[in-house]
């Protein structure tokens, strides 16, 4: 595993989206494995791989309950509203309160091609819908409730 250095404020790279993962192969595993060891060292609870400079849709996070790895993951449905402060690794010393769903279900790939569907809520749910919003193009400060 390595650590990557992690895309800051103001590359245009944050504003792009990113590819389908269609090969699931060795390259997919470093990249994997390389965000794990980034988002834990930077102490964050997700990260997507644009954050590292790479146009995948993949994800990982760590919300205390263990690393999650989500490949092409996709919002299938909210539910409610909750409004709470957040961050990113991209914007360091920025916060802000947004706008997001109580409850999302997202359907995603694991490392080997299988899709799962996953439930979070609270921050789990925060997680989800920020990573899957750098996936294309967006970051928190668009989702700004106030
Ligand atoms: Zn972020």
């Amino acid at each position: 595993m390595a650590y990557r250095n992690v895309v800051k404020d103001g590359d245009p790279v944050l504003r792009r989206k990113s590819r389908v993962v269609e090969n699931f192969d060795s390259k997919l595993f470093q990249l994997l494995d390389d965000m794990a060891e980034t988002m834990y060292r930077e102490d964050g609870c997700g990260l997507a791989a644009v954050q590292v400079g790479v146009l995948k849709r993949v994800v990982v996070l760590d919300v205390g309950e263990g690393l999650m790895e989500l490949i092409n993951p996709e919002i299938i449905s909210e539910e409610g509203e909750q409004f709470e402060e957040e961050g990113c690794l991209s914007f360091p010393g920025e916060h802000c309160k947004t706008k997001r769903p109580a409850v999302v279900k997202v359907k995603a790939q694991n490392r080997d091609g299988k899709w799962f569907i996953y439930k979070g809520t609270e921050l789990k749910a925060r997680c989800f819908c920020h990573e899957i919003d750098h996936l294309n193009g967006i970051i928190f400060k668009d989702r700004a409730a106030e």
